[in-house]
């Protein structure tokens, strides 16, 4: 089974307001084992409403409605459906009785215009809305011999949960056949989205029953990997194989192979290891920090540490000597060194990071270019460094270097 949503809404065509009742609507459906192959935005147009209507109606099992269900003029999706389907409008009385009794309730006086919120589909079934007036409504229809399902849902979100959690899903469970869906996020770093796609493609081209989306950005390679079967068992069996396919090939490139960020492993691997970690950050200006401390719970391995932006604070928070500075330059191996072990021992920590760079625009030279990154993780046995030079904008460049670091402290730990 497949479903289509279609989100009415005018206000959602411009760049003021988004559409999130698909992603909502898209996660559940996931649940009931129902993909969905096609969502569109149409304004609130009755002619327009219903020309799509038609068309999904001859490709969708299921066609799902959000919003144009209110009382103003232009809440146009009763009538839009109706007309497609060539089905009456019928206002149901009992149903305008309720909504007096729940204005009366609150006070409120209905005027004229609710009432068309009582308007429901010929031979619909009523969906009860707990948190506001219109109802939603469920239809079905034989289409080229085939039983499709047709839901209007109000567009408000708060709506449009309660209506589907309380009055659609057991109801689609009944009429749908039993399907499960298994899904998995495997998380790279280390290498880019086209270099690991040549090596994890042959894989996952073996898997046709398994659909792999490849996603790239931020320092990382996302893998989505998206599974059907008729028993959950059968589904999770299929896609840890290609899991275990994958990772036998990219080794420690993943860090994830459920979803969680870097910074999540990071943490979990000073917890694992029962060491802790401090920072002497330059040119990321305390984002590592940032993104350990996100963490619940990483106050008991990440002690803490200090931005060392200018030369004068390196030394003073990090003991980097002053005349190294001004041998070697701020961006140097060797103040990426002295700012790791420096601050290793002032603060008592198993680690030390330090991060020295030119994040840019400005400041670049032919030797030292914008993007040059010198990380350094000291511990006991000594230090590592490792050089990089970021693509990228100001904004770009000291994300990578966080990842960068983070993902040092990772293989240091794994
Ligand atoms: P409606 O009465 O169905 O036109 O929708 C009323 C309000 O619900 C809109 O003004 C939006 O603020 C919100 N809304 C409608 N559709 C969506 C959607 N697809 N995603 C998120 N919010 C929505
Ligand atoms: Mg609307």
């Amino acid at each position: 089974m497949n479903a289509e949503i279609i989100v009415v809404g005018s206000e959602l065509l411009t760049p003021f307001r988004q559409d999130t009742n698909s992603l909502y609507l898209t996660e559940k459906l996931n649940q009931l084992g129902v993909d969905v192959r096609r969502k569109t935005i149409v304004a609130d147009d009755q002619k327009q409403i219903a020309e799509l209507t038609r068309v999904a109606l001859s490709r969708s099992d299921i066609l799902i409605f959000s919003g144009g269900l209110g009382p103003t003029e232009d809440d146009l999706t009763r009538e839009g459906v109706a007309e497609a389907l060539q089905l009456e409008l019928q206002r149901d009385p009992e149903m305008l009785a309720a909504f007096e009794v729940r204005a009366a309730a609150r006070g409120w006086k209905m005027t004229a215009n609710n009432h068309k919120q009582a308007d429901v589909i010929a031979g619909a079934i009523v969906l009860a809305n707990s948190n506001g007036t219109a109802p939603g409504q469920w239809i079905t229809r034989k289409h080229d011999g085939r039983e499709r399902i047709l839901l209007l849902l109000p567009g408000p979100p708060h709506e449009l949960k309660a209506i589907f959690e309380e009055q659609c899903m057991a109801r689609l469970r009944t009429v749908l056949p039993t399907q499960f869906i298994v899904t998995r996020v495997l998380k790279i770093t280390g290498i880019g989205e086209s270099q690991c796609d040549a090596r994890v493609a042959p894989i996952y081209k073996g898997y046709t029953d398994v659909q792999t989306t490849i996603l790239a950005g931020a320092g990382e390679v996302q893998l989505h990997l998206k599974t059907h079967a008729d028993s959950i068992d059968a589904a999770q069996k299929r896609v840890d194989k290609l899991v275990e396919e994958i990772e036998n090939e990219l080794g420690d490139l993943v860090f994830s192979d459920t979803g969680e960020s870097l910074e999540q492993i990071v943490n979990y691997y000073l917890q694992m290891r029962n060491v802790s970690l401090a920072v002497a950050e330059s040119c990321t200006g305390g984002l590592v920090a940032e993104r350990l401390t996100s963490i619940s719970g990483s106050s008991r391995y990440f002690l803490g540490g200090a931005v060392v932006y200018s030369n004068e604070l390196k030394t003073r928070f990090a003991d980097v000597p002053a005349e190294m500075i001004e041998k070697h330059g701020a961006v140097s191996e060797e103040v990426a060194r002295a700012l790791a072990e420096g601050i290793r021992k002032r603060c008592g920590a198993s680690f030390g990071m330090g991060i020295t760079g030119i994040a840019g625009p400005t400041g670049g030279s032919a030797e030292k270019p914008v993007g040059l990154v010198f990380h350094a993780l000291a511990s006991e046995a000594g230090v590592e460094v490792v050089r990089k030079i970021f693509p990228g904008d100001r904004k770009h460049i000291r994300w990578f270097a966080s990842q960068t670091a983070l993902d040092m402290v990772r293989r240091k730990l794994m």
